[in-house]
């Protein structure tokens, strides 16, 4: 550390003799600032100081420097004057000193020996005096960074390290129940042929015996994939497996190891290595808090997810989900807040590589995790851990399956049967009470049926709708299809289609005959073709009742135009095609008194389209002539007089 109170007597220091105003340096143009240097003793270091100058102040007298850099050891610091004559400390180094990026090309020693002191000062005879000092300092930057780096890496270590050694029976465990299993013999005969299981090492003979066959073994139990001795040279597999064990304030930690394998002479060579570390904690708060950590290449450790290039595609060496080695679990486990995690049961069913920290994650999260995998609802519990966004699937503050599931208990053995994931729940669910239940989520099941059911069941029961649904769906397949029936979901729209619509046309939904049409499409497009059409109907009798309300109030002739009123919707639609304007879309708008449409005609030919009148709320919005083009002064003057004269009834601010 540097005395600032002892540096700063020096920095009113002028060296001497005092800059001429004359001096030639003052006026070239590249230089901006003059450097004059000194090498004192000061609190007895060696202290090389550096008094800048601006050429500016230089020339009206002004002597003071703008910087005084002190340099002692592998300590820095400057101290600068502002413009109101105040000082401050600085750490920059030299070149930052000022924000201009050029600053030290803009800079000149004084003489010579101010330059030859700096270089002297760093034992520096090979390059110039600027260089000198910018090596120097760039070098205490260095080793600045070194160290922080360095003590980060010790944190890093601190904190991940303390757990104890990998299992001893890794390797054995890898081997006997995660490496792929071979089974290596000399040559078949018949078929038949003497070899080895690379899994438990026992020698048999086998029938059956061909190239890249699989059978299981008799004295493991593994499924093997057979390979004749001369193939074993090619073989290789990698993958990643996990070891949990207890990290130090109550938490897990999980190693991500990653493992080699190929042969040697049909011996097994398994490398394996670990290349990240993570940790997961329930704070006292309750919240969960994890710590991840990967090597890298160069053996250091670092905090975070290990970088990829190339997000989207594999990297082995980057994945974190690997196969669990359980056996260490029941020791690992109890007096940490995952106790009862029913982590062995779980992979003990799945045997795939997984993400732990989710479920680690899940278990302290749902507490009915733990529940589920112990009934044998698998999928849900994955569906739990790995699956956002769960609604209200479940009600986790219940006790017994059923009440949790939000089914009834004789459904229990039927949905772990199925081991139904949360999609599925939800559908049967939503069949609570119904007769045939199982047997139509079974049906739906076994035809990919997801949608439309539960609103088709509003009418039929589900043992008619399966019947139905078959029977309709064998004889539409029958006939060719279509593409529109390439699934039962389709057909199963469908009939939910035209049920919607039968309802809409007010059809006794009772009647089974309406219920279930010998012919689904041929009732569908039938159906489809009056709601249309009666539709349609509709719109003309509103139409109608909204021109009614105001026909023979808006009457008005002047200057030979006239105002004509629409009598039915055509006339608004081909007054549309005439002008080439959209009015024609205005039908069902008329026909909701949303507004009012008018034709202005001239007298002398009435029966030509000329232009178009909206009225809405009792004001004239829109006038539109050939092609949407705007009123001419003649049309518009008559539209003000209109407006002015007949508009303001009552009856049509009512109307519209
Ligand atoms: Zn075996």
């Amino acid at each position: 550390m540097l005395d600032k109170k002892a540096l700063r007597k020096y920095a009113a220091d002028n060296p001497a003799p005092a800059i001429p105003p004359g001096h030639g340096l003052l006026h070239a143009p590249q230089v901006d600032y003059i450097v004059r240097t000194a090498v004192k003793s000061i609190n007895r270091r060696r202290t090389l100081i550096l008094y800048i100058y601006s050429c500016g102040k230089a020339v009206t007298g002004n002597l003071t420097p703008v910087w005084t850099m002190f340099q002692a050891g592998s300590d820095y610091i400057t101290l600068a004057r502002r413009e109101d004559g105040s000082a401050c400390w600085r750490k920059a180094v030299f070149k930052n000193l000022d924000r201009d990026y050029f600053f030290t090309s803009k800079c000149a020693f004084y003489s010579a020996q101010d330059e030859q002191r700096v270089c002297r000062f760093f034992y520096d005879g090979e390059h110039g005096g600027m260089a000198a000092l910018a090596r120097a300092q760039q070098a205490i930057l260095d080793k600045r960074l070194q160290k922080r780096l360095r003590k980060r890496e010790k944190e890093v270590l601190a904190r991940i390290s303390g757990l104890p050694a990998l299992p001893k029976d890794l390797e054995r465990w890898l081997r006997r129940e995660v490496i792929p299993a071979y089974f290596f013999y000399d040559h078949a005969r018949k078929g038949s042929a003497a070899g080895i299981c690379t899994a438990c090492g026992r020698e048999f003979a086998l029938e059956g015996v061909k190239h890249n066959g699989t059978a299981i073994c008799p004295c493991c139990g593994r499924t093997m994939t057979m390979k004749p001795r001369g193939r074993i040279g090619s073989l290789f597999d990698r993958l990643t497996c996990q070891v949990i064990q207890r990290s130090r304030p109550g938490g897990l930690a999980v190693r991500i190891i990653k493992v080699h394998s190929s042969f040697q002479d049909g011996i097994p060579q398994i490398s394996v290595w670990e290349n990240a570390r993570q940790f997961i904690r329930q704070n006292a708060d309750g919240s969960i808090q994890y710590d991840v950590y990967y090597e890298t290449w160069d053996g250091r450790w670092k905090q975070g997810e290990r970088p990829v290039f190339f997000p989207y595609s594999y990297n082995f060496y980057a994945d974190t989900s690997g196969y669990v080695y359980t056996r260490n679990l029941s020791a690992v486990l109890p007096d940490t807040p995952w106790q009862y995690c029913p982590l062995a049961t779980y992979y003990g069913h799945i045997r795939q590589p997984m993400h732990l920290l989710p479920f680690l994650r899940a278990h302290l999260e749902h507490p009915r995790l733990e529940h589920l995998v112990k009934v044998g609802f698998f999928r849900l519990a994955y569906d739990l851990a790995y699956r956002d966004d769960h609604g209200h699937m479940l009600d986790e503050i219940q006790n017994r399956t059923h009440r949790i599931l939000k089914i009834a208990a004789e459904d229990v053995p039927f949905l772990r049967e199925l081991d139904v994931n949360r999609e599925t729940l939800k559908i049967f669910q939503g069949y609570a009470g119904l007769k045939d239940r199982q047997r139509l989520l079974r049906w739906q099941l076994g035809n990919n049926v997801e949608r439309d059911v539960i609103q088709i069941l509003g009418h039929v029961t589900p043992h008619k709708f399966m019947r139905y649904m078959d029977q309709q769906y064998a004889a539409l397949r029958q006939d060719g299809g279509r593409g529109r029936y390439g699934d039962m979901q389709h057909a199963v729209s469908e009939y939910r289609d035209y049920l919607d619509m039968c309802a809409q046309l007010g059809y006794d939904m009772g009647n089974s005959f309406i219920l279930f049409p010998k012919d689904l499409r041929e009732a569908h497009n039938q159906a489809a073709r009056r709601v249309k059409a009666k539709a349609d109907a509709q719109t003309r009798r509103d139409f109608k009742a909204a021109m009614g309300a105001i026909s023979g109030h808006l009457d008005f002739e002047q200057g030979g135009m006239r105002i004509l009123l629409p009598a039915t919707p055509d006339e608004i639609i081909a007054e549309g095609q005439a002008l080439h304007h959209c009015v024609g879309g205005y039908v069902d708008r008329v026909a909701k008194k949303e507004c009012i449409i008018l034709f202005l005609r001239q007298c002398e030919d009435v029966d030509k389209p000329f232009f178009t009148v909206e009225v809405r709320g009792g004001k004239v919005v829109q006038v539109r002539g050939m092609r949407n083009c705007d009123a001419t002064p003649e049309v518009k003057t008559f539209m003000a007089q209109w407006e002015g004269r007949v508009l303001r009834d009552k009856v049509l601010s009512n109307a519209a």
